[in-house]
C-alpha cells in the first residue's frame, strides 16, 4: 500500500518537503489556507528573492544562534550551493551580488514557484488550497474546506505552517495553541528582522519620515555594521536595523531600555572630526558648522539635533564623540505582523532529530514554525528549504518502520 503523506502549509518549506517525498514515491498531498500557495515567498521575490547566501559554509552555518547546532545537519544536507542547483535545476540562474547575498537573475520569484508547482504536480503532488487546518481530532487531522469540514487520517503529517509576520499572506499562528494543548512545548514568537519604535518629535518625523541615512554605522550588542536605515513614523526600520534586531530586542527584554548606537560619519575618525570642528568660526550657525566641519546635513544633521538639542553647546571634542556614536533609544519591536519573520516556535527539546514532535508520533515540522531565527541574507528560505527535506527524510525514515 503507497503511504499516504499530508503536508500543512505550503511555504517553501512544505513544498520542499513535498518534493522530497513525492520523488521517493510516496503519496502526497499538500494543504494550504490561502487561495495560492507560497504568497509570502513570492512577496520574498518583490525585493529581489535573496534565496541564499555565498559566505563560507562554516560561517553560513553559525548564522542561525543558538539553533545552530541543531540545524546543522539540515543545512549539511542542503547547503547554499544546492539551494542554487536546485534552482537552477527549476531553471532559475542566480548570481552572487556584491554583498555574498544570492538572487535568481531575473530578480523575482514567479518563475521559480510556477516551475517548482509543476514538478510537483509531475511527480503527483495534490495539491489543495484553501483547506485551513483547525486542529486535531483524535489521530485525524480537521480541514475547513469550501465544500465543508473533513477530518483527514494520512500515516504522517508535516506542518510547515510559517511563524506569525505578515499574517496576511497565510502564515498566523493559529495553530500555536493546538500543539501546546498536545503537550509540546512552542517558546512565543516574537518579531524577528523588524523595526523599532522610537519617540521621535512630532516635527522630526513630519520632515523625515522616510529619509534614508546613508552610509553609516550601527552598533548593538549584534556588533557594529555598515549600510543605511529609514527613519519611519513611528521609529527607525531597514536592513541595517534589521541586523540588530535581535539583540535590541533581547536587551529591551532584559533590560527594558536599549539604544542603536549610529556613527554618522564613519570616514572619519574621532579625533579629526574634533579637529576639523574646532577649526570652524565659532560665529557661524550650527547648521554651517556641522555641515563644513563635519559634513553632515539634512537627516543626519537634523537627527543629531533630535537626539541632543544642546549639541550645539557641545564643545568639538565632545561633538565628535556625539557624532561617532549618536545613541538612538528604541522603545519596544515593531508589531509581528510587520515583521520579516519570527523568532521562538516550537521547542528543540521536543522533536527529535528526524523533525519529529516528541508529543505526537508520526507528526513532523519544519520552517519558521520552528524555534530558530537567522539574520535577512537568505538565511530564513535556505533554512526552510534545508529543514523541509530533512523533516521529509524524517517522515521516510519513520513510515519504512511501519
Ligand atoms: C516581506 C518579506 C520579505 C522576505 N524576504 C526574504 C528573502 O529575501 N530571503 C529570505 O531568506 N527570506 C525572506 N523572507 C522570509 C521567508 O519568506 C520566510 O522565512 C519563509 O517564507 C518561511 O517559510 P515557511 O515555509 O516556514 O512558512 P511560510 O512561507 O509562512 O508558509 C506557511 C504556509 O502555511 C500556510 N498556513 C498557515 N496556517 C495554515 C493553516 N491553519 N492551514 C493551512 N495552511 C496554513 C500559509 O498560508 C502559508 O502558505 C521574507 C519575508 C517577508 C515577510
Amino acid at each position: 500500500m503507497t503511504k499516504q503523506v499530508a503536508i500543512i502549509g505550503g511555504g517553501p518549506a512544505g513544498l520542499m518537503a513535498a518534493e522530497v517525498l513525492s520523488a521517493a514515491g510516496i503519496s502526497v498531498t499538500v494543504y494550504d489556507a490561502m487561495p495560492t500557495f507560497a504568497r509570502k515567498f513570492l512577496l520574498a521575490g518583490k525585493s529581489g528573492l535573496n534565496i541564499t547566501h555565498a559566505e563560507d559554509f562554516a560561517r553560513f552555518a553559525e548564522r542561525f544562534g543558538n539553533a545552530s547546532s541543531r540545524l546543522r545537519p539540515a543545512l549539511d544536507a542542503f547547503t547554499p550551493d544546492d539551494v542554487r542547483q536546485w534552482a537552477a535545476e527549476l531553471g532559475t540562474e542566480t548570481f552572487i551580488g556584491t554583498s555574498g547575498r544570492v538572487f535568481p537573475k531575473v530578480m523575482k520569484a514567479s518563475p521559480l514557484l510556477r516551475a517548482w508547482l509543476k514538478r510537483l504536480e509531475t511527480q503527483d503532488v495534490t495539491l489543495k488550497t484553501r483547506h485551513r487546518w483547525t486542529g486535531f481530532d483524535a489521530d485525524g487531522y480537521r480541514f475547513t474546506t469550501p465544500d465543508g469540514e473533513i477530518t483527514i487520517r494520512p500515516d504522517a503529517a508535516l506542518l510547515s505552517l510559517g511563524g506569525a509576520s505578515w499574517p496576511r499572506l497565510g502564515s498566523d499562528a493559529t495553530w500555536v495553541p493546538w500543539l501546546t494543548d498536545q503537550g509540546t512545548k512552542v517558546h512565543a514568537l516574537q518579531p524577528a528582522n523588524c523595526g523599532f519604535d522610537v519617540g521621535w518629535s512630532e516635527i522630526f518625523v513630519e520632515r523625515f519620515a522616510g529619509a534614508p541615512l546613508k552610509s553609516v554605522s550601527t552598533t548593538s550588542d549584534a556588533g557594529t555594521y555598515p549600510g543605511e536605515f529609514v527613519i519611519s513614523k513611528h521609529g527607525i526600520e531597514g536592513s541595517l536595523v534589521y541586523a540588530h534586531s535581535a539583540a535590541l530586542r533581547d536587551r529591551l527584554l532584559r533590560d527594558g531600555k536599549a539604544d542603536l548606537a549610529v556613527d554618522l560619519m564613519p570616514g572619519r575618525t574621532r579625533d579629526r572630526l574634533a579637529r576639523d570642528l574646532a577649526r570652524q568660526d565659532a560665529k557661524a550657525s550650527f547648521s554651517n558648522r556641522l555641515r563644513k566641519g563635519a559634513g553632515l546635513d539634512g537627516v543626519k544633521a537634523a537627527l543629531l539635533r533630535e537626539r541632543s538639542p544642546d549639541a550645539n553647546r557641545l564643545t568639538p571634542e565632545k561633538l565628535a564623540e556625539l557624532i561617532k556614536a549618536l545613541p538612538i533609544p528604541v522603545l519596544k519591536p515593531r508589531p509581528i505582523a510587520e515583521a520579516i519573520s519570527s523568532a521562538g516556535g516550537i521547542a528543540w527539546s521536543d522533536i527529535d532529530e528526524r523533525y519529529m514532535l516528541k508529543s505526537r508520533p508520526g507528526l513532523f515540522a519544519a520552517g519558521e514554525m520552528l524555534d530558530w531565527e537567522a539574520p535577512t541574507g537568505g538565511y530564513l528560505l535556505t533554512a526552510c528549504f534545508a529543514t523541509g527535506r530533512t523533516a521529509a527524510r524524517g517522515i521516510q525514515d519513520w513510515l519504512s518502520d511501519r
